[in-house]
């Protein structure tokens, strides 16, 4: 599927491509619309209407920022997402992927949406640091990935071939950004919320397993 070969950089999205996206799906879609209510003593309506706005918000910086949403909806975003912190975890494979590349020779980046205080949160529970050259947030940037200003501020920060470049993300819009910029080598996410049925993206192919990416020498599962 991939000719090693002719790849130098592998950009890797976090929430529902290395990490399971049923942590943020459960978190801003119930638990998060359930405490807001509880907190403020409002009623079921006020939790519907706060679904529909943050599902409006989809894609836009603010969506990724947490300290966006505690200052609108005045709560505390990390503390509420630390109780259900245990629902935060890598998908399938993704830990046999992240130890194969440390063992090739691209150079592995973290391209995320999500914020610093999500990657703070996120990064001791799952280990992840460990398998990186480097991190750059949305946040640090200013702009999201579905932004081309995303992209040419990576390249500025972190310099990339984007015909050597391997990128791999849930997001179809986001996918469809990293083209438009010019990253040769894209790839999607079948299923990145465990708890959800798997989706299509049309435009691009999309990873079952990790394992399909790595050389056909390596066992198909290793097992846990
Ligand atoms: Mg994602």
């Amino acid at each position: 599927m991939i000719d090693w070969q002719s790849i130098d950089t592998v950009l890797l999205d976090m929430d529902g491509t290395l990490l399971d996206l049923h942590f943020d799906s459960h978190f801003w879609l119930e638990h998060l619309p359930r405490r807001y209510v509880e907190l403020h003593q409002l009623d079921e309506a006020s939790q519907e209407a706060l679904k529909a706005r943050i599902i409006g918000e989809q894609g836009t910086l603010n969506w990724y920022s947490l300290a966006y949403w505690s200052r609108e909806l005045g709560v505390d975003i990390v503390a509420l997402k630390r109780e259900v912190q245990h629902l935060i975890g890598l998908r399938g494979d993704a830990l046999d992927f992240l130890t194969w590349l440390k063992t090739a020779h691209p150079r592995v980046v973290l391209a995320t949406n999500a914020d610093r205080a999500s990657l703070e949160l996120k990064l001791p529970l799952t280990g992840l640091e460990a398998y990186l050259d480097a991190i750059v947030s949305s946040e640090d940037v200013g702009a999201a990935k579905e932004e081309q200003a995303f992209w040419f501020a990576l390249q500025e920060i972190e310099p990339f071939d984007p015909a050597r470049t391997l990128f791999i993300d849930d997001n179809s819009r986001v996918l469809e950004s990293a083209r438009e910029f010019g990253i040769k080598h894209l790839l999607g996410i079948k299923q990145p919320d465990s708890q959800r049925p798997e989706k299509e993206l049309q435009a691009f192919i999309a990873l079952d397993r990790f394992a399909q990416l790595m050389p056909s020498d390596m066992p198909l599962e290793t097992p846990r």
